[in-house]
């Protein structure tokens, strides 16, 4: 009896399902039970509880989401975050004008008192997550129809939601994980006095530009600092004065030992969105319709902004975040079509429905649930691509990338129609309005904007069939032939919304009635009636049907493989990636190392070109190999890479070593695996990462901010790689 029990262990240890070494996004709470002894296993020295505790200070209250899409974390005691240039970018374009370009020059306050605060930026901690799903389900029964049962879910979401933060001052919210099989509770404290303390040079902090985004070697110094700030009682306050720096519970010691090819790393950060488990329908229609088309326009409306930028430093302060977005998404879209062609990435797709086909045939019960699955979809998908892509391209060309002044136009609908019912309302609008437009106005030059206006009309004309195109913009091709290049000029020079004085002026006289005949109201006004009765309602039914079917697929694969541990899709909430230091194969006969150097920045050196272009000092510095306490082998060490899962979202987060100390800042992604937020490739995918000596290099050696330094924990010393 004691042997057979022995061996009932000894089955359920060895059939008990684990989570694999790279590819995953893990949820903290859950590492204890599925990731822990894999993690230990590859190098991981400390446990699942120094990661994520509610009973003690852990790793987790250090990892910050950064805004609204960036991680970032504290590195000391004093409230301190870093985060990728990338991320502040905003906040330092903000802070810039032609005479302070802390873009072009950096900048570093000397004290608190000189660090600049960010209206609107937010800093969340996670408190703690909890799954919920029992009780999201409570009152849930089978028979029950969708509208009954969502409503029974929507009610029981708002009251786990409103008990979790009685009487505190957190903010929690119920989101579905894997794709809503699951439900977890997060609750967070938001802190919203956040401030600039530190961000490099462009020419560092955005080295290489677009031209070397997405792309291994890299010599990008891709970070910021900032500082969260609190009330008197260590608790969130909206700016002012007598706030105080915030005192986390937690902050990461900076280790100076680096990281060998081989080391175990993970990143703990806050991933965007991720499409593993979507069929082969979707990603056919990503991959051949709906990225080729956001490519070229997007190719055309980055060539006009980088041509304007060129040579004009003001223009490019007002392009060059707007450029950044396009860009990045532009690019990326290339490297995934390229990499789900690389490897076979729809085939494969194929081949696991066609496995999972057979597994649901082979029972009755099974064909009963999961029969009809893959048929639907192709029927859904039949028609949902046209849909997806007239909504996609409508927003390409008349959002604020696109027909810029049709944007701003856009956003008036309110005030106009407050004014036809006389609201007491209006006077505030016209203020909001004010506002708004002067940020509209802030990245925005009218000859850019005429040449955006003609490219992306002329391109919308080209790819979008007259069927789906709005009547506004089929009256004005009919009025000038299709020449949109011969009434840009009479269109700017007349609307409202062209030109930042005559729209103040007309604010002061507000008339509705001008504005309903304004040419970009009018486009404006007819995108938004296009897209609001016939796409959105199309889109959305079809949304709902693919958002049941996806939750059942995956419900299915998960049944299927119940012998492996499946990680959620990515969703914005506080992930843990982990895996080891090393470089790939990327193409015949070409091996990548697993770091770069700051002897390769000066390889990269060129004043000819923007991107490439090493400010003096860092070029002194190298020269004279006044590396300080950074050397290793006589230079510094700059990014590497690891096979942690990230994607979007994970821009800034903490790279860690085995003992938990940071080692990097985690800030992209290299090309050959990029479709990784589709179909992870252990070959090819991997993350890049900010030395962090490189980091405290430039902060002490390049900017003369050691003070900075002082109120960090280093520990380790660097070591000269064998
Ligand atoms: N560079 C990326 C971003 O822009 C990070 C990533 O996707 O890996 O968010």
């Amino acid at each position: 009896m004691k042997k057979q029990i022995g061996i009932i262990a000894l089955l359920l240890v060895f059939l008990a399902p684990e989570a694999v070494a790279d590819e995953g996004m893990w949820i903290p709470v859950l590492i204890e039970k599925y990731n822990i002894k894999v993690m230990q296993e590859n190098g991981f020295r400390l446990t699942a509880e120094d990661i994520y505790s509610i009973n003690k200070a852990s790793m987790k209250d250090a990892v910050v989401l950064f805004g609204g899409g960036c991680t970032g974390e504290f590195i000391s005691d004093k409230g301190l975050i870093i985060t990728n240039h990338h991320c502040g970018y905003g906040s330092i374009q903000n802070h810039s004008t032609l005479e302070h370009d802390y873009l072009a020059d950096g900048f570093w306050a000397a004290s608190h008192e000189e660090e600049l605060s960010n209206p609107g930026l937010t800093v969340t901690i996670l408190k703690y997550m909890e799954d919920v799903t029992g009780k999201v389900l409570e009152g849930v029964t089978d028979g029950m129809d969708k509208e009954k049962r969502d409503a029974v879910i929507n009610a029981n979401v708002t009251a786990i939601a409103a008990e979790a933060t009685k009487g505190t001052h957190y903010l929690a919210a119920v989101r579905p994980f894997f794709l809503g099989n699951q439900y977890f509770l997060i609750v967070n404290e938001v802190f919203r006095d956040v401030r600039l303390v530190g961000a490099p040079p462009s020419a560092i902090g955005k080295f290489g530009g677009d031209t070397d985004n997405w792309v291994w070697p890299r010599h990008t110094g891709d970070f910021s600092l900032f500082r969260v700030y609190a009330d008197s009682e260590n608790k969130p306050a909206a700016y002012s004065a007598e706030n105080v720096p915030y005192r986390p519970a937690y902050h990461f010691p900076i280790s100076l030992a680096g990281v060998n090819e081989g080391d175990f790393t993970m990143v703990f950060g806050y991933p965007g969105r991720t499409q593993q488990y979507a069929p082969s329908d979707h990603i056919r229609m990503l991959k051949d319709v709906i990225y080729p088309n956001q490519v070229e326009i997007r190719g055309k409306k980055i060539s006009i902004m980088e041509q304007a930028m060129t040579g004009n430093p003001l223009v490019r302060i007002k392009y060059s975040g707007k450029s950044f977005g396009l860009a990045n998404g532009w690019k990326k879209w290339i490297g995934e079509i390229q990499s789900l062609d690389n490897m076979n990435g729809v085939e494969r797709k194929e081949v696991f429905e066609k496995e999972f086909t057979a597994w649901v045939q082979a029972d009755a019960e099974r064909i009963r649930r999961y029969g009809n699955i893959l048929d639907q979809y192709d029927e859904i998908y039949k028609s949902y691509v046209d849909y997806y892509l007239v909504s996609v391209y409508t927003s390409e060309v008349f959002g604020s990338s696109g027909v810029e002044p049709a944007s701003l136009a856009g956003a008036f609908s309110r005030a106009v129609e407050m004014a036809s019912q006389k609201s007491p309302e209006l006077e505030k609008e016209l203020q909001r309005l004010k506002e708004y437009a002067a940020g509209f106005f802030s990245s925005y030059d009218q000859e850019v904007s005429k040449k955006l206006f003609v490219a992306v009309m002329d391109l919308y004309g080209k790819n979008i069939g007259p069927d789906w195109q709005t009547p506004a913009y089929r009256e004005l091709f009919a009025s000038c032939n299709g020449d949109f290049g011969s009434v840009a000029e009479r269109l700017f020079s007349r609307s409202l919304f062209t030109d930042e004085k005559r729209l103040n002026a007309f604010l002061e006289s507000f008339d509705a009635k001008k504005v309903v005949k304004d040419p970009f109201y009018i486009l404006a006004g007819s995108a938004a009636e296009l897209i609001e009765t016939r796409v959105r309602p199309e889109l959305g039914s079809r949304d709902a049907r693919l958002a049941d079917l996806n939750k059942l697929y995956l419900a299915a694969q998960m049944e299927q493989g119940s012998d492996r541990v499946f990680y959620p899709d990515a969703n914005s909430t506080l992930r843990l990636a982990y895996g080891k230091v090393m470089g790939y194969d990327s193409r015949d006969a070409v091996y990548y190392k697993h770091f770069t150097t700051l002897t390769g920045v000066l390889e990269k050196d060129n004043p000819e070109i923007y991107d490439y272009d090493v400010p003096d000092r860092l070029r002194e510095l190298c020269l004279a190999k006044d590396f300080g306490r950074y050397a290793v082998n006589g230079d510094v060490p700059v990014c590497f890479i690891a096979n942690n899962h990230t994607t979007g979202g994970n821009s800034g987060s903490p790279v860690l070593n085995a003992e938990g100390h940071l080692v990097g800042v985690n800030f992209d992604r290299a090309w050959e695996g990029v479709a990784s937020d589709i179909m992870f490739n252990p070959k090819q995918s991997r993350n890049i990462s900010l030395d962090i000596r490189y980091v405290l290099f430039i902060i002490d050696r390049f900017a003369g901010a050691g003070y900075l330094i002082n109120e960090m924990t280093l520990v380790g010393e660097s070591q000269n790689t064998p």
